[in-house]
């Protein structure tokens, strides 16, 4: 991996805290999911030495809030050209850890980069508010303030742009930051240590602590009282394994946790828009995001044609090492992720529904799969309730909108939405009634740095990105004077 990088020492495998590159006295291993070797041999940092890293933090605060807004917003603008200029590595590592294709590795890396962008504009403009006095002697005034040491926890599946989303909004709000990323996925994260070393964050201000020990780190960040914030990424049990044990300290905390996306086709869509659509939104990042396209609706007299029409794009998909020229899908994660998607493929079967495409494991061998279509898909398969999170696109047909509706609210989750439509009423109607934090209409991608990313229900709490992003790092403070 080195030998392919313009600048080989952004490979760092040292945990970067309070400004020092550290050795901490054991290791682990990360692996490529594309050929199942090791790439690099990361430090792991234990629950004590994140205690001290949070100490480190903490006394970084004081200085880095002080700062005004224009220096932070300066030294944050500097990082994020530093991600810019140095895009091709960061996917280049990306793509080694996590194995999506270089192309989308770069996608990523200029969507992360746009959150540092987006801040460094944002730190500017934290606005308070006077409010007319309540006696005649009164004055009122909101100030916003930054809420102290933020904790992260993000997974694997988008190693640089999930830690940007949190940690960007952070800092320009004048926080200190302690990453901990997927044990999976460390390298770009400490790659991005580097750049925020180099761009002049002060030492303290944004530590990455790879680690194996995610429940012991993740009980010092709700246990430990200098961190005031907690911001998660990741599955809903483990967001409510964190957020019961940051109840303990009252934390606040903001969750983004799993989807169960609905993709409806209506019989008015643009079914080749539709197809282009759910390609991207169920097969990029090989099914591997939190909005992903987890259970496509269709339309019964729009149906077969749907169906015909996607195996046909499914049918183009390339798998294979996402570092080799003309590839469009990687491996998946892991074995456990495998094992999942050929789990809700047997539920499936086993219950009715009709192999489409693909429907086992690549001739690749690892954790390659096929991408695969089902059709004949019901309400009680495991697919209608569970996030696959793999390339496994299931069919379920509909005839009514308000059935359809129904359907798509059917369940705990309340992330990303999607439907395609032309009918004007329709499209009001339905967006409207989704329960969702975002619904996408007549388009599979959503995410951008100046739209709030976030869901309701069992999906989390809080959004990411957009003015309202700043928000989850800041808090009020009312001051009353009598004058
Ligand atoms: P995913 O399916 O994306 O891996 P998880 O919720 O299992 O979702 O993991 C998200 C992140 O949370 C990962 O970095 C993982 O290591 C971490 N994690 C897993 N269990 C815990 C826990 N009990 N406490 C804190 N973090 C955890």
């Amino acid at each position: 991996l080195k030998s392919l990088l313009k600048d080989p020492s952004l490979l760092e495998t040292r945990a970067y805290i309070n400004g020092e590159w550290v050795e901490t006295g054991a290791t682990f291993d990360v692996k490529n999911p594309a050929r199942g070797d090791v790439i690099a041999t990361v430090q792991d940092v234990s629950r004590a030495q994140t205690e001290a890293c949070i100490a480190d933090a903490e006394a970084a605060m004081k200085p880095w809030a002080a700062l005004t807004a224009k220096e932070r917003a300066n030294t944050l603008r500097r990082w994020f050209e530093l991600m810019i200029e140095n895009a091709d590595d960061l996917a280049a590592i990306l793509t080694a850890e996590m194995g999506k294709p270089l192309a989308e590795a770069k996608g990523e890396i200029m969507y992360g980069a746009s959150f540092v962008e987006w801040f460094a504009e944002e730190a500017k403009r934290v606005y308070g508010e006077t409010i007319p006095g309540h006696q005649p002697d009164k004055r009122i005034m909101v100030l916003k303030q930054p809420i102290g040491v933020v904790g992260s926890i993000t997974p694997w599946n988008f190693p640089n742009a999930m830690i940007t989303r949190k940690a960007a909004p952070a800092l320009a709000a004048g926080c200190t930051f302690v990453a901990r990323p997927a044990t999976e996925t460390p390298l770009s994260a400490l790659a991005m240590a580097a750049l925020a070393e180099r761009a002049g964050i002060p030492a303290g201000v944004f530590n990455v602590i790879p680690a194996t020990d995610a429940a012991g780190i993740g009980q010092e960040f709700c246990e430990n009282f200098a961190v005031r914030k907690l911001t998660f990424t990741g599955s809903t049990n483990v967001g409510r394994i964190l957020m019961r044990q940051a109840a303990d300290q009252v934390m606040k905390c903001s969750m983004e946790l799993g989807g169960n996306a609905p993709f409806i086709v209506f019989d008015d869509a643009d079914l080749d828009a539709a197809v282009e659509g759910a390609m991207i939104c169920k097969f990029r990042n090989n099914g591997q995001t939190c909005v992903c396209a987890n259970r496509i609706y269709v339309q019964a007299s729009v149906y077969d044609t749907f169906a015909e029409k996607l195996a046909a794009a499914v049918a183009k998909l390339n798998v294979g090492d996402g570092m080799e020229d003309g590839i469009t899908t990687g491996p998946l994660i892991t074995p456990a992720a495998v094992a999942k998607v050929e789990e809700h493929l047997a539920d499936a079967t086993s219950k009715g529904a009709t192999l489409l495409s693909g429907g086992k494991a690549h001739a690749l061998g690892g954790t390659f799969y096929e991408p695969t279509i089902v059709t004949d898909v019901t309400q009680e398969m495991q697919v209608a309730t569970d996030e696959t999170f793999g390339p496994l696109a299931p069919l379920f047909k509909f005839d009514d909108v308000d059935d359809v509706i129904a359907m798509a609210n059917d369940t705990i989750y309340g992330l990303a939405s999607y439907f395609y439509a032309k009918d004007l009423s329709r499209v009001y109607k339905v967006a409207e009634a989704l329960e969702y934090g975002m619904v996408g209409v007549n388009t599979g991608v959503i995410s951008t740095e100046v739209a709030p990313f976030g869901g309701v229900k069992q999906s989390g709490l809080g959004r990411e990105g957009s003015h309202h992003g700043i928000e989850e790092y800041l808090e009020m403070k009312y001051i009353c004077m009598s004058v």
